[in-house]
């Protein structure tokens, strides 16, 4: 029984993320915006205790947070492209929802090239890149 789902999961080498929405399969438009937690909060949200939480951030500013990241993608239903927070949760196993904005304050690479733009700035432009890719291929 296991050696026919190992199979069977290989098949695929393609992620396999869906529309929260449409439960369709989206296609990814950006690369993979890691998470890093900068306060206490942020891990004792993920199951950390108190102690614990604050014992590491007292010797670092960041913390990388494992297996999550904020990510583009195209859903053929919805015509449209939303950025969702992806959880891998167990290897190759995604738990998929629109990210909120909050999240955006933990983007490791939006802080440090940006300067702490607004959410709105900074999908502004990334959509425009895509529309300009777009429009050069008709
Ligand atoms: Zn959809």
């Amino acid at each position: 029984m296991q050696a026919r789902s190992t199979r069977n999961r290989k098949r695929s080498k393609r992620r396999q993320i869906f529309c929260p929405s449409h439960g369709c399969l989206v296609d990814s438009t950006s690369p993979k915006y890691p998470l890093y937690a900068d306060q206490v909060e942020h891990l004792k949200q993920r199951g950390v205790g108190n102690k614990t939480a604050r014992l590491v951030m007292a010797n670092r500013t960041t913390v990388s947070l494992k297996g999550e990241w904020l990510e583009q993608f195209w859903c053929p239903e919805c015509q449209n492209k939303y950025w969702y927070y992806i959880q891998e949760t167990t290897p190759r196993c995604y738990t998929v929802s629109l990210a909120p904005v909050n999240l955006w304050q933990q983007v490791q690479g939006v802080i440090l090239a940006q300067g702490n733009p607004s959410v709105g700035e900074f999908t502004r432009r990334q959509s425009k890149g895509v529309v300009y890719r777009g429009l050069s291929d008709v």
